[in-house]
């Protein structure tokens, strides 16, 4: 499988999963420019194949990648935790029919979009206004900060 791992603080429990899953997922540090992530994408993209990215601090449960990477669905997510009320995309696989079908979609990204901040909505969100719908698998993954967060949250109501 490939699986790309992005990351600017990688957490170890992401890091051991992913290992476990996939020995040869490549983790890429993404932290040394606003579009470090975009260029990442944009090199796979390239390559025409397959691939999954999972960002740096969610744990998926044992299987789960294989489960999309076998799904004959263009365009397969798990969602994961967010803050609170909100639901964000944990682990993404991109197809390589997906890729062919939208050879130029990393290239006309605008520039002013290709910011890590921003990029999520040009590189699968849009995607959705072509036509292609999220294939959601289930259960979502475990997504490590929100869940820091709630607990704060209880302790310091408590
Ligand atoms: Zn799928």
């Amino acid at each position: 499988m490939k699986i790309v791992c992005p990351y600017t603080r990688l957490q170890w429990a992401t890091e051991l999963t992913l290992r476990i899953e996939e020995v040869n997922t490549r983790f890429v540090y993404t932290g040394n420019s606003d579009t470090a992530y975009y260029d990442l994408v944009r090199e796979l993209w390239s390559q025409g194949e397959t691939f999954i990215v999972v960002e740096h601090d969610i744990v998926i449960w044992p299987g789960a990648l294989r489960v999309t990477w076998e799904c004959p669905h263009p365009l397969c997510v798990y969602y994961a935790p967010g803050p609170v009320g909100v639901i964000g995309l944990g682990c993404v696989k991109y197809g390589k029919d997906l890729i062919s079908s939208f050879p130029s979609h990393l290239d006309n990204i605008d520039p002013s979009q290709r910011s890590w901040r921003m990029l999520d909505k040009s590189l699968t969100w849009d995607l959705i206004n072509k036509g292609i719908s999220f294939h959601n698998h289930e259960p979502m993954v475990s997504h490590l900060n929100p869940d820091r967060y709630f607990f704060e949250m209880i302790t310091k109501g408590e």
